[in-house]
């Protein structure tokens, strides 16, 4: 990570701590690694993120319903999901800094260099040849690029490999290959990479034996899909339709560096979709498309997107690919598409001695659905509205303002609520217009210090209006709004804010354009 980019994590960090959107767990015992809590602002954003997501899923998907399961479920589900035997990530220990990494993911990380550096010449080559240049000629012509790629294409082929056949001598060997340094120490000194498997355990009941075992869940999705005839019989649900869960998952997590990036108990937001066999091919292909639009529609910046293929698939998929999001420590894993086959409704078949078959009345067959999966971590969705609506400026008067620019259909509060003064009937004016306001917008009231420090404080908490109420107030009705991210003032009737703010705040207004 550069430095740079280093610094601003650190500062989303802190800012976040401050302004009341996330608190290191347990912080008065020294803080529990990987864990976090939301404060006042930041659950209202991951309320609202949560609602963004609900509602484009659910109400704007008439064949797509909800569910809520439980965290416990039957041991067995994990064995036929296939969690107990193969949810692992190799792990790799540095002997000179005695740090903890992911072997796979250190050689992604060196992949990734080797990508940029492409990337560079490529620039280079651009600013030397103008408006001449051919950059697909010079990607397969230039012989430094070649190299790179011919190396990136063999350390893929042979992390796959790795990974497929369990081949954990190959994966040290790897990293001793592409002669990959500790980011701490800087030291080559690895021990062997061994797998770790991520799941929580506790005991249920009274008696601690092996048969009481059972694990916090790892994902929500095996909740759908044991409840998957209950939802089809009862919802009268025709293939192809989804079920959606927003839900905790908890993960023991080998490295958990990366603030709420990666966390140990965390939420996710998932659906899966059940289709014909043989047209999950379209719908992987619909629901990709789909979900990158309900991402970019949130206005952060479309070139912060990008797909990522998967090479190696998991034991379940046919097909897969990340959207990937700029965060600041790089391009990373917002979002998983998974073409899932119907591997775990056959699997549950297996295990459970149960039929999960549709019955479909137009052939007049009985068959597995196949499965595509959308699934979003609700944390790293936070993550990315929170760093890059983070924003420092300097002002025309030289002095320095930190504004977060949140999309307003999400941000904690809609609308402050300042009374110029306290005294003079401005307060009682101020509390009628927030009772009238209330109902439908999150209101924040804030009488103390002078306006521009209010305005300073809605700024960090990402509060898109203010509305100053002030003597001419009670004489004519009308209000001063300041807006966030311009700074402007206008002078407006008390009552057109309403449908201003609705204007700007409401969910349904992004769910539009999707
Ligand atoms: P990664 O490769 O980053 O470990 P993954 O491929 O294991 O992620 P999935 O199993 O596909 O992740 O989970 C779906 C989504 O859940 C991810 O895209 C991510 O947004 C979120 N997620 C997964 N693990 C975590 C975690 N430890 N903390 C926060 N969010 C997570």
């Amino acid at each position: 990570m550069a430095q740079q980019d280093e610094n601003i994590l650190k500062k989303v960090v802190s800012h976040a701590k401050e302004y009341g959107f996330i608190f290191p767990s347990s912080e008065i015992y020294d803080g529990l690694s990987a864990v976090y809590d939301y404060g006042q602002n930041g659950v209202e954003l991951k309320n609202n993120i949560k609602e963004y997501w609900w509602q484009f899923m659910t109400r704007m998907h008439s064949n797509i319903v909800g569910i809520d399961s439980a965290i416990f479920m039957h041991p067995t589900i994990w064995k036929a999901s296939g969690h107990v035997d193969a949810f692992n990530d190799p792990m790799i220990d540095n002997k000179d800094s005695k740090k903890r990494y992911r072997a796979d993911v250190l050689i992604e990380d060196a992949v990734a260099k080797m990508e940029e550096k492409i990337d560079k010449e490529v620039e280079k080559a651009a600013k030397r040849f103008g408006e001449s240049f051919d950059k697909a000629m010079f990607v397969q012509t230039n012989g430094r690029v070649l190299e790179y790629l011919k190396k990136i294409n063999e350390t893929n082929a042979r992390l796959k490999a790795a990974m497929n056949n369990n081949d954990m001598a190959d994966l040290k060997q790897l990293v001793v290959d592409l002669e990959i340094t500790d980011p701490v120490s800087g030291s080559k000194n690895w021990t062997d990479a061994r797998q770790f498997n991520l799941m929580f355990s506790t005991d249920m009941g009274s008696i601690a034996e092996e048969a009481n075992k059972i694990y916090l869940r790892p994902e929500t999705a095996q909740g759908i899909f044991v409840n998957f005839l209950n939802v089809q019989k009862t919802g009268r649900m025709k293939v192809p339709f989804g079920i959606a869960q927003i839900g905790k998952a908890f993960r023991n997590e080998i490295v958990a560096r990366q603030f709420i990036f990666r966390m140990r108990d965390f939420e996710q937001m998932e659906m899966q979709f059940f289709v014909k066999p043989g047209e999950e091919m379209k719908w992987y292909e619909y629901w990709k498309e789909n979900r990158m639009k309900w991402h970019q529609a949130l206005g952060l910046g479309k070139e912060k997107y990008r797909f990522h293929d998967h090479l190696n698939l998991a034991h379940y998929a046919n097909a897969a690919c990340d959207i990937q999001f700029e965060f600041p420590m790089g391009f990373k894993e917002l979002e998983g598409i998974h073409s899932r086959t119907d591997f775990d409704l056959k699997s549950h078949e297996k295990f459970s001695g149960k039929k999960l078959q549709y019955f479909d009345s137009e052939d007049n067959q009985n068959f597995v659905p196949y499965v595509v999966e959308t699934s979003v971590g609700l944390d790293r969705m936070f993550l990315s509205v929170l760093s890059s609506a983070y924003t420092e400026e300097k002002l025309e008067d030289g002095s320095e303002r930190i504004v977060l620019k949140i999309p307003p259909p999400l941000a904690p509060s809609k609308v402050a609520i300042l009374p110029l003064i306290k005294k003079d009937g401005l307060p009682e004016k101020a509390e009628a217009i927030m009772n009238s306001l209330r109902f439908d917008f999150q209101c924040y009231y804030e009488d103390k210090d002078t306006i521009g420090k209010r305005y300073r404080r809605m700024d960090a908490i990402g509060t898109p209006f203010c509305l100053t109420i002030d003597h001419q107030t009670l004489q004519d009705e009308t209000i001063t709004i300041r807006y966030r991210d311009s700074m402007k003032q206008d002078r407006v009737k008390v009552d057109e804010v309403h449908k201003l703010l609705e204007k700007e705040c409401a969910i349904k207004n992004l769910l539009r354009v999707i």
